[in-house]
């Protein structure tokens, strides 16, 4: 498969952008099926807003909260914010202690 050139116009700005081959290669090999969307601004200012909130829809986790697992001590991340009354555990050992209940 070969690439060419593509205008894109930015989902954002609306602004035309080129899709180069050499971006489309890099794409590939990194195994992105999707074109950008977006201008190469709107994409840099995407980025620094830290992921932001559900920019790409569907498969967007929801907020974690980092979080020590109180069994193994490791880090892990938990969907709502740990306070200290409860004990929060990461995913393996929240497992183990519901199937030993
Ligand atoms: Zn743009
Ligand atoms: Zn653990």
């Amino acid at each position: 498969m070969s690439f060419q050139d593509k205008s894109i116009q930015c989902s954002d700005c609306g602004a035309t952008f080129t899709f180069n081959a050499e971006e489309q290669e890099f794409f590939q090999s990194r195994g992105y099926t999707n074109e950008p969307k977006r201008c190469p601004s709107c994409r840099q200012a995407r980025k620094s807003e830290r992921y932001g909130s559900g920019s790409y829809g569907s498969s967007t986790p929801r907020q974690m909260f980092p979080a020590t697992c109180a069994e193994c001590g490791k880090d892990t991340e938990v969907p709502f914010e740990p306070r200290g009354d409860k004990p929060v555990y990461c995913s393996d050992c929240y497992r183990k202690i519901r199937l030993n209940r």
